[in-house]
This record gives C-alpha cells, sequence and structure tokens, in this order.
C-alpha cells in the first residue's frame, strides 16, 4: 500500500480547517492508522514542519531562493504526465537534496527541488514547502501529534508520551507505535549510545519561592555557563552529545581522557557541563563554543583552552535505566561512581534561604551563573521542562518610566495597579511603551503610588490613565521579544517591578537602542547552537 503525497495535503488543509482540537486529533489519527510505518514516520514530522530527525546529520539547505527559482522553472504541463507522488518518494527526493555536496551541489539540490515540486499540484507544493520552512500552521502541536498517535494505535497517552521523551523524536515514536503497538512502545526506553534530550528548568526569581514549592528542602547547584553534555559510556568506549543529540566527542579528547581516568563504571551514562577556565576565571560562553565546535587541530586548543567537566546526573549505570530513581538516590550513584569530587557540580541541601543566598552570591563572585534548585524526590525527565528544576539567576532588569496605568480590580480596586512601562527613544526623546505589569509592589507602594500618577494624570480613558512620564521603576524580566502590538517593537516578558527609582529620572532610563542590543545579545546567548 502505498499513500500519495495529495493525501497528505488534503489532510493537512482538513486539520486546518477544524478549530476544534479534539477534531484535529482524530483526523491526523485516522489517517495514521492507514498508514505504513515508514509513512507515518515521514508524515509525522511533516506535520510539524520537520523533514528529518533532530539527531540526523542531514539538512536540506534549501533557501527561500532556490524555492522561488525551482517555482519559476515548473513546466506547467509536467502535471499531466505524471504518476502521483508518494510520501515515500517526497521523502527520498529530500533526503537526496540534503546529501548534495560539494561543486555544483545548489544546481543539483535545485534540480532536483523543481522536478520534486513539478510533480506536485499547487496545494500539495504549499504543503511542502511549508513543512520545509517549519512553518506548516495548521495548529498541530507535538502534543497533538503525540495523543493522534495514541489514538491511532489504540494506546495509553502515557506510553507514547514516555517513549517520546526517550526518542525525542515524533517520527520515531510514530514508526515505532505503527510496527508493535503498545507493547512496542512500552519497550522504549533509555538505551547506550542513543542520546536522550537533556530535562530542562524554569526559572525563578526568588530562593524562598523555591523552597516553599520543594517542601522546605532543596538541593542548590552552582549554574556554570557552559556546554551542556550527555557522556555515554561502556568500558572504554565514551561518546559526548550535545543538548541537541549531535555528537561532539571528535572536539573533547580531553574530556574524554578525564572520564576514562575518573569514571568508575562499565556502564554509565552521565549529564553535565563542559566549562573552560582561564586565570581561575571561567572563559566566555562564547569562546568556549568555539572550542567545543572546533574539529580540526584540537590538539593545538588544549592547553589554551583547557576545559573541565561539572558532573550534575547520572541516567544510566551498569544495566539499570535510572531517570525514575529520585533526584538524591542518583546523586549518591552519581557520587559513587565519580573519583575526583572536582568532576562534580558544586552543591548544598538546605532548607534555610539565608544559607541558600550565601551560597548563591558564592556562585556569582566565582564567576557563573547562580544556581538551579533541584527537588529531592524528582525523577529525570528528559527533554521537559518543568517544576523540578529551578535556575536562579540575577536578574536582567532596566529602567523605565510609567506613561499610563489601568484601575485594578478585586482586591486592587480603587487603585492604578497596572502599569504601561516605556523606554526612551534616543532618537526622537518620544516614550515607547515596552511591557505591562502588576507585580512587585506591596499594598502600600500600591496606594501611594495611586496617589502620585493621580497627580500626573494627564487623561483618562476607560480604565486607563494616561500620566506624564515621570515616575521611574526598575524591572525584572525573563525575556525580551519581538511585539507587533507595541511601536517599538519589542516587548518585555513577564516583567515586575523591583523598584521604584526616585533617583533616577526619566532622562536617565534605558534607551531604545540598549534595549534593542539586549534583545540581540539575548539572541546570539539563545541561538546556542547547542
Ligand atoms: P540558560 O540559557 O539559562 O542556560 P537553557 O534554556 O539553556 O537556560 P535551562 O534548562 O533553562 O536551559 O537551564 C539549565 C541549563 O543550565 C542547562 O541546560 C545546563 O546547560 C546549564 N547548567 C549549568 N549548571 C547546571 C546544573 N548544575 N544543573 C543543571 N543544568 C545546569
Amino acid at each position: 500500500m502505498t499513500t500519495s503525497f495529495k493525501e497528505f495535503a488534503e489532510l493537512c488543509r482538513k486539520v486546518k480547517n477544524t478549530s476544534r482540537r479534539t477534531e484535529k486529533t482524530a483526523i491526523i489519527a485516522e489517517f495514521l492508522r492507514k498508514l505504513t510505518p515508514t509513512e507515518a514516520e515521514i508524515a509525522a514530522r511533516l506535520l510539524v514542519g520537520r523533514i528529518f530527525p533532530e539527531y540526523s546529520e542531514l539538512t536540506l539547505d534549501v533557501g527561500f531562493s532556490m524555492i522561488r527559482n525551482a517555482l519559476a522553472n515548473i513546466s506547467p504541463q509536467a502535471l499531466l504526465f505524471e504518476e502521483p507522488v508518494t510520501i515515500e518518494e517526497v521523502y527520498q527526493i529530500l533526503t537526496k537534496i540534503a546529501e548534495a555536496k560539494g561543486e555544483n551541489s545548489r544546481r543539483r539540490k535545485e534540480r532536483l527541488l523543481t522536478s520534486l515540486l513539478s510533480r506536485l499540484s499547487e496545494a500539495e507544493r504549499e504543503y511542502l514547502i511549508r513543512s520545509i520552512f517549519g512553518e506548516v500552521r495548521i495548529g498541530a502541536s507535538e502534543g497533538l501529534i503525540l495523543e493522534a498517535i495514541a489514538k491511532a494505535v489504540n494506546t495509553k497517552l502515557d506510553t507514547v508520551r514516555r517513549a517520546y521523551m526517550f526518542l525525542g523524536d515524533l517520527g520515531d515514536v510514530a514508526r515505532i507505535a505503527l510496527e508493535g503497538g503498545e507493547e512496542a512502545l512500552s519497550r522504549v526506553t533509555l538505551t547506550l549510545f542513543r542520546p536522550v534530550k537533556p530535562m530542562l528548568a524554569e526559572m525563578s526569581y526568588s530562593i524562598r519561592e523555591v523552597l516553599r514549592e520543594f517542601g522546605n528542602i532543596a538541593a542548590f547547584e552552582y549554574k556554570y555557563d557552559g556546554v551542556r553534555v550527555q557522556i555515554h559510556k561502556k568500558k572504554d568506549l565514551i561518546r559526548i552529545f550535545t543538548r541537541r543529540l549531535s555528537e561532539i566527542t571528535q572536539s573533547l579528547p580531553d574530556i574524554i581522557e578525564l572520564v576514562r581516568r575518573n569514571v568508575n563504571a562499565d556502564e554509565v551514562v552521565l549529564d553535565g557541563e563542559v566549562i573552560g577556565f582561564k586565570d581561575g576565571k571561567p572563559i566566555r560562553f562564547q569562546d568556549l563554543v568555539k572550542r567545543v565546535r572546533r574539529i580540526r587541530d584540537v590538539w593545538k586548543l588544549i592547553g589554551k583552552i583547557p576545559l573541565e567537566l561539572r558532573l550534575f546526573d547520572i541516567l544510566y549505570l551498569n544495566g539499570k535505566v535510572l531517570v525514575d530513581e529520585p533526584y538524591e538516590r542518583r546523586w549518591k550513584l552519581l557520587e559513587s561512581v565519580v573519583k575526583d569530587k572536582n568532576m562534580l557540580a558544586k552543591r548544598i541541601v538546605t532548607g534555610s534561604v539565608e544559607e541558600a543566598e550565601r551560597f548563591f552570591e558564592e556562585s556569582i563572585s566565582e564567576g557563573h551563573e547562580g544556581l538551579m534548585a533541584k527537588c529531592l524526590k524528582s525523577k529525570y525527565t528528559p527533554g521537559t521542562r518543568g517544576k523540578n528544576w529551578f535556575k536562579i539567576k540575577p536578574a536582567d532588569t532596566i529602567d523605565v518610566v510609567i506613561v499610563a496605568a489601568e484601575w485594578g480590580h478585586g482586591r486592587r480596586r480603587g487603585w492604578l495597579s497596572d502599569y504601561y512601562l516605556a523606554v526612551r527613544d534616543e532618537n526622537t526623546g518620544e516614550y515607547l511603551v515596552v511591557g505591562k505589569t502588576f507585580k512587585g509592589l506591596t499594598d502600600d507602594e500600591f496606594r501611594e503610588m495611586t496617589k502620585k500618577l493621580l497627580e500626573l494624570k494627564i487623561a483618562e480613558e476607560g480604565y486607563v490613565v494616561k500620566v506624564i512620564p515621570k515616575i521611574v521603576v526598575e524591572v525584572a524580566y525573563s525575556e525580551i521579544q519581538q511585539s507587533p502590538k507595541y511601536k517599538s517593537g519589542l516587548a518585555l516578558r513577564f516583567a515586575r517591578i523591583v523598584r521604584i527609582r526616585y533617583d533616577k529620572s526619566p532622562e536617565d532610563i534605558t534607551t531604545l537602542g540598549e534595549l534593542k542590543k539586549r534583545y540581540e545579545m539575548q539572541f546570539r546567548y539563545k541561538a546556542k547552537v547547542f
């Protein structure tokens, strides 16, 4: 049985045209059920705008201009003479495109693409191109596809989710589901030399809140600003993978040597951070990345940028998968296999806010990023960002001026409690809004702020009171995002007032230029290739 790409495009259209999640899931499940395992693997990825699995080395390298050229070269009659293209054929041709390397590869890629596109109808082309650009826009998230897979093979969603946690690829999950159903899915687990996505953390600005969340006791570890690595070892064979599952073994002979000498286990999977030091201080992240990505002449750099390892978790030991063991037990096992204790993340276990705060200061003063707080009882959940790990970093703050405020409701009735925050456009002098917040002030401060803002009132429209830009506040935020909503083009995520800066005037506040710079920096930092 072969399924045509036309049927896939029709599926996409149907999914797009229904807004109800349950219906979307049902339509996709129905479609997947009829596919061969290989087709299901390809289709599941295409639905979320992926062609190859994340761990694959293959990349298409097809940009907008190549697509435009390919479309321009299509012969209008081509479709009339062709057999319908199958899903598998599409995948094979895309693989050839990705594999085209070396001289004339762009020409070969373009030719393959042109011939593929000319065999597709307009609707089919649309969905193929959308998948290539990773923006299918049919409202099918990874979570929804997992539900559809569970439904297609009549399996518990938990089983599918767990398999996904270990495989990290929807295509692999779909294939295994169609090949062997629930039984095969429940056999999926962590295996040596097949890396899993690392567990991630949520952001917290408050040690007190973290302790409350974790039942007044937590492990606090230094948060190192390095490169996350997953190390797989079987006797003398040691391989290292990044958080995006690509292998960097070749670039890290010194780390391999450290592991060989200091890790006392036949078979083990370890999680940790590679960091570099210079004159006793951690080196900049950018320099570290250069070193870690280097493949040629690595030996030359070893003396110049010496690397170290800080391990903080163990996922597998001598035939036993440990992800369901509580963190505290995993830590004990980790300690038992690592000979050199310097190779472990520095940590304390405490219920005291003061002690944790001192530890935080210590980490910062040694040049690290802050702390990671971990719940002692927590399992290791690959690929998920949850509330069992929190990162605690010094908050990023900027100074902004309040240009308007909204009347509060509920407990905040009678107060101006939601503030429009603006930076200064240094070219025009205009104050441009970059976000809103009602967080961070005490009740007394709200009362005082309301009084002051009313004195500065310019106009009132609905429940918004416009004010003369005068009161400067320092706000913390988790991220700067692009925003079409604001004229400034930028918006602060999770803004929170840290303090009212009576000592500053609106001329002193953060400028739009500065905010843009921070946005770019953050971008560069976030676009970590690892
Ligand atoms: P960030 O940009 O802050 O590093 P992230 O999105 O890369 O965050 P998070 O899960 O939010 O990842 O933060 C945890 C990251 O911090 C890990 O991916 C790891 O690279 C790094 N890290 C440093 N020290 C530790 C530690 N002791 N435990 C866990 N992760 C640590």
